[in-house]
């Protein structure tokens, strides 16, 4: 390969990159991204970054994730703010915004995910976060003499925002429209002791809530509830999800299905084309599942299998690292690593749940652990995820 071009400048795109330059791949790098940023790491957007002193700078200041002697190892070339709008893999092109083509031999996909969004009135004080800039904007209007917030939908990313506004010492309601928030990440009973955190604090949840639309004329005012109850907001936050982003890659023949579909290894049906990061859906060996992770770890490790694998012209390491992802909130750190499967048990190994010390819990199935979830244990969740990532994987139900 003489040329490869990674789409996306951000986590998993940066770790393929370097993955490329690990492997002795010296040919021709470019890196393409939407954003005028140089890579940066989000997950403090929603937490140190919104309740931070210091105000953002013009630069990336601690939330860089290159410096500048490593961007001259890496030796790559940045077209920033330019949007790869279409692919040709057999004819080696990328297109991008304005008309331009690359010529490539490889392609890294690594485009992340895009907000989902409601289909409400368009108001301004009405919030998602996923980029910088995105979280600039509400930094900004929460330090405006903000008073009232409304988060929509109570995920990690939910959570989180409202966990920030609340040590803002903001009035936060949360309103989910699951009975229960979290419970397909961490079933009823673990997803019922971290729903507690919101209320613990002072934060109002509301579950079983719809939303039926937004209210204000210009600015929003209030959040209308499809039971008729309205509340009142200076500010609201949707956090209800994302879309892979892989609109551009539409007519590219690659198949597509809630991401770009990929081997165990991240190679696409296209030896020359991989896909890394929240955009991916790998499959599962020996199951007819396949899966997309949208945590921070999964994004870094697969950056350096799908390097190994394109320079190989074919998958020969799969990407079997143990999913894992963390969650700052009210002062807690929830880690979860596994598998688990909805009819996994749980099992309190330490702590409790009731009180505000912390705990480890393992989910079991027939009695072999399958997931690991801690809150404030950080170092017996860390033991645990070791033992759980060496020892073999139960079967699936
Ligand atoms: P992204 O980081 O989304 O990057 C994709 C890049 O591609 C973007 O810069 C985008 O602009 C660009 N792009 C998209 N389309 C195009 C195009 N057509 N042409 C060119 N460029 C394009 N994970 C955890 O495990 N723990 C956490 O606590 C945590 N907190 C988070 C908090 C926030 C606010 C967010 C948003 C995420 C958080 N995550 C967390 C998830 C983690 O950050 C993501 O899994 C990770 O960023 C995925 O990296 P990525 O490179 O695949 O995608």
């Amino acid at each position: 390969m003489k040329a490869v071009t990674v789409v996306g400048a951000s986590l998993a795109g940066l770790h393929a990159a370097r993955g490329l330059r690990a492997q002795g791949y010296e040919g021709r790098l470019v890196i393409v991204g939407e954003e005028r940023h140089r890579p940066y790491d989000r997950p403090p957007l929603s937490k140190d970054f919104l309740t931070g002193e210091a105000e953002p700078g013009e630069g990336l200041g601690a939330l860089a994730l290159t410096d500048p002697e490593e961007e001259a190892e890496l030796d790559a070339e940045w077209l920033l703010g330019v949007r790869a709008e279409g692919l040709d893999a057999a004819a080696g092109e990328v297109r991008l915004t304005g008309g331009r083509t690359l010529r490539t031999d490889g392609v890294v996909i690594a485009t992340g995910a895009a907000p989902r969004t409601l289909r409400t009135p368009d108001l301004t004080g009405v919030h998602t976060l996923r980029t910088l800039d995105d979280a600039a904007r509400l930094r900004a209007e929460l330090r405006a003499g903000a008073a009232r917030v409304v988060v929509i939908g109570a995920g990690f990313i939910g959570a989180e925002v409202a966990s920030s506004c609340a040590a803002l010492g903001l009035e936060v309601t949360v309103v989910e429209a699951a009975p229960l928030p979290l419970v397909p990440q961490l079933g009823e009973e673990m997803a019922r002791v971290c729903a507690a955190l919101h209320s613990g604090s002072g934060v109002r949840l509301l579950c079983g809530a719809g939303v039926a639309t937004l209210r204000g004329t210009g600015r929003v005012t209030g959040v209308e509830l499809t039971d008729g109850r309205v509340l009142p907001a200076d500010v609201v936050v949707v956090g209800v999800g994302v879309r892979p982003a892989t609109g551009w890659l539409e007519g590219s023949g690659l198949a597509l299905d809630d991401g770009v579909l990929c081997d165990e290894g991240c190679v696409t049906a296209l030896p020359n084309v991989v896909a890394v990061g929240d955009v991916a859906r790998l499959a599962q060996p020996g199951t007819a599942r396949t899966v997309r992770a949208e945590h921070w770890t999964s994004g870094v490790a697969q950056g350096a299998v799908a390097a190994r694998n394109l320079l190989a012209g074919s998958t020969v390491e799969p990407f079997g690292a143990l999913p894992y992802f963390w969650s700052d909130q009210y002062g807690a750190r929830i880690q979860f690593a596994g598998r688990r499967e909805p009819a996994d048990t749980v099992r309190i190994l330490e702590g409790d749940t009731a009180g505000g010390g912390g705990f480890l819990a393992v989910y079991e199935r027939d009695t072999s652990p399958t997931a690991v979830l801690g809150v404030n244990r950080p170092r017996s969740f860390t033991r645990l995820r070791r033992e759980l990532a060496r020892a073999p994987q139960p079967a699936g139900r």
